[in-house]
């Protein structure tokens, strides 16, 4: 599973992040050492910040400003955010750590956080699917319940498994 991770340690400068590839999800984090504690940088959909990303051929990765990362993460609805099971405090400065994750990772990190407004009845995503309620049966990830959901472009109905509510397409329509 490709994921990147890297510290930047001492006094050098902190001011971007170096990156394989586009990640499903994003989340950076700066470690303050000195305070004991963790900052976020940006928890979102990796698609958000990839047009920002500049690729650097020679070594074959991507780097992501701090600056835009915290720009962007502003306009992340909260819905699009991994929940954090403890609440992490904003950027300072300092040392960084970023994680890239995969979809299949997030809702083995979903089964730990509490009950999203995702799973909600009536939740609509940015993909214009509806919600329309628990079946209460398992779905084909692991600990995880499907859900009815409804494509509001085209009416077409599906099941998709409770982590997947908040990112589902239609199957229909993204065909
Ligand atoms: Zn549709």
């Amino acid at each position: 599973m490709p994921k990147g991770q890297r510290k930047y340690k001492g006094t050098q400068k902190v001011d971007s992040i170096v990156i394989r590839e586009k990640p499903d999800y994003l989340i950076v984090e700066y470690l303050d050492k000195k305070r004991g504690c963790i900052c976020e940088i940006y928890n979102g959909p990796g698609d958000y910040v990839w047009e920002y990303a500049s690729y650097v051929p020679s070594m074959n990765f991507y780097t992501l400003r701090v600056s835009k990362l915290l720009e962007i993460d502003k306009t992340v609805p909260a819905n699009e955010k991994i929940e954090a099971v403890v609440p992490i405090e904003k950027f300072c400065k300092g040392e960084i750590k970023f994680q890239g994750i995969q979809k299949e990772e997030k809702s083995f990190k979903e089964q730990s956080s509490k009950k999203g407004k995702t799973l909600i009845t009536g939740y609509v995503n940015r993909n214009n699917q509806e919600n329309l309620g628990c079946l209460n049966k398992p779905g084909n990830h692991y600990n995880q319940m499907l859900y009815a959901m409804r494509c509001n472009n085209c009416g077409f109905e599906y099941e998709a498994n409770g982590c997947d509510v908040a990112i589902r397409k239609c199957p229909s329509c993204s065909r």
